[in-house]
């Protein structure tokens, strides 16, 4: 049985580099009929934040990463740290180093001053009782480390990068598994240990995370072997980056899940972006998808090894075609809220928002392009160059006159557009003029502009507010 975990640590707004990882572990699991849990890492006291946790869920459940079982905390399960810590002093796997913060700093100034790469040079590993004594009596603190033999060869098969292999020589030297603490206690224990005890503890069979934690992975991997836990199947997933090549970061202005959210993109195509970011879709199936069906051929084999550069055009066009595909009711509940904010008076007639939701919808990248594109209809626009260009034209100040004459005789109520269509034309005629001519300044009087939706459309929602012929009129001071 499947169990996989996204492991948030709540130090900040959900990113999207943790939001695609939680993609794959979904999709992995949907795909395997099995469960997918959520762990919180708190254990950082300084920079975990409820805020933040309350922000992650709430940016999960809203990309429809629906998750089973209740959060794990890991803050709560300390005990259950110390107490493997403890089991690998015993075993002598790890011991206390007294080494202080200067004293680290020397051996790092020293090996950079010969050229070797920084690493901890293991000084404290073997102790004798007298030694030790002797740091304890001078009141030093401890952390404790874990041994990682220079020769240790650490193998591993990737679901998806394939065989991998390190050297316990490239990592740094014995790891400290707890932080600095008075010598007969046990510091805050340290994110590697910590996850090896929790994934063991929830019986994760796949730890699916991006290729950032590969060194981790390598290090983890000696800790199951000494604490003789069970081994997880690991997944690196490609690091996400920008258009030039580098790991995606706030330098490129949006990081967070809250942020797309923001700039109006959609939950939908946010998670097949995300997908697609680092995985290729099978033959045949369309690159627009949702998570469910994406989930039905999931597999690692198509995850990417090279990382995913991120592309805007590609996410606008997903945006674009899902709002494309909403109903007019989807439309107003997205976009009534954004029209509130403005403190726009929407009038108290639901066909007629919904009938301005249609008339949008196609010509939506974002969904906040439904702001500026509603504006005209709430408020009366200003004529722009264009606009006012046209309604200098030969012609079209006739043509506007004889339609509010028109108009005057036969008011248009908004409903039948083939009524509008007679009234353009008498108009036209009347003014002598191409039907071309008073199409181009109607669209001016109304909204300001010659670009926008269909004419007839955005007359007949403003005629039904009885705001077209003011529009008009105002043109022919
Ligand atoms: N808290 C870690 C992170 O957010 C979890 C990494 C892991 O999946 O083990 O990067």
């Amino acid at each position: 049985m499947v169990r996989v975990r996204l492991a948030p640590s709540p130090t900040g707004t959900l990113h999207i580099g943790t939001a695609r990882t939680a993609v794959f572990n979904w999709l992995f699991a949907r795909n395997q009929k099995g469960t997918f849990l959520l762990r919180i890492e708190d254990t950082d006291k300084e920079r975990s934040k409820p805020e933040f946790t309350a922000n992650i869920l709430e940016g999960l459940s809203w990309l429809g990463l629906d998750w089973d079982e209740e959060p794990l905390i890991q803050s709560e399960r300390i005990d259950e740290h110390r107490s493997a810590i403890q089991t690998l002093l015993d075993r002598g796997l790890a011991y206390r180093c007294y080494a202080s913060e200067d004293e680290l700093t020397g051996m790092r100034e020293a090996q950079k001053a010969s050229n070797q790469a920084p690493r901890y040079d293991n000084r404290h590993r073997n102790l004798t009782p007298e030694q030790e004594a002797a740091f304890q009596a001078e009141g030093r603190d401890a952390v404790v480390r874990f041994r990682i033999d220079d020769d240790a060869n650490i193998q591993w098969r990737d679901q998806v990068r394939g065989a991998m292999q390190w050297r316990g020589a490239d990592l740094g030297g014995d790891m400290v598994i707890a932080r600095r603490a008075p010598a007969d206690q046990i510091g805050d224990p340290l994110y590697n240990l910590v996850v090896v005890v929790d994934d063991a503890a929830m019986e994760i069979t796949h730890v699916i995370r991006g290729e950032d934690h590969i060194a981790n992975t390598a290090k983890q991997l000696l800790l199951y072997e000494a604490l003789g836990l069970p081994v997880p199947t690991f997944a690196h997933a490609p690091l996400i980056l920008n258009a030039e090549g580098r790991k995606l970061s706030k330098r490129d202005g949006v990081t967070s899940i809250n942020d797309f959210r923001e700039l109006g993109y959609t939950a939908e195509a946010i998670a097949n972006y995300m997908t697609l970011l680092g995985w290729s879709v099978p033959e045949g199936m369309e690159e627009r998808f949702t998570l469910q069906q994406a989930a039905e051929v999931f597999s690692f084999d198509r995850v990417n090894k090279a990382g995913a550069r991120f592309d805007w055009d590609k996410l606008n066009w997903l945006n674009a075609q899902i709002l494309h595909s909403w109903t007019p009711q989807q439309l107003e509940e997205a976009l009534t809220p954004l029209w509130l904010q403005q403190s726009w008076i929407l009038p108290d007639d639901s066909s007629w928002i919904e009938d301005l939701c249609r008339l949008l919808g196609p010509s939506l990248t974002l969904i906040k392009d439904g702001v500026e594109q509603a504006r005209p209809f709430f408020i009366e626009p200003e004529l722009e160059a264009d606009g006012e260009q046209q309604l200098s034209q030969e012609g079209a100040k006739p043509a506007l006159k004889a339609l509010v004459e028109a108009l005057a005789q036969t008011p248009w109520d908004g409903t039948d557009p083939a009524e509008a269509q007679t009234l353009l034309g008498a108009a036209a005629k009347a003014a002598g003029v191409k039907k071309g001519v008073i199409m181009k300044s109607l669209r001016a009087a109304l909204l300001g502009k010659l670009q926008g939706p269909d004419l007839i459309t955005t007359w007949s929602l403003l005629a039904r507010l009885g705001n077209d012929r003011a529009r008009l009129e105002r043109c022919l001071l």
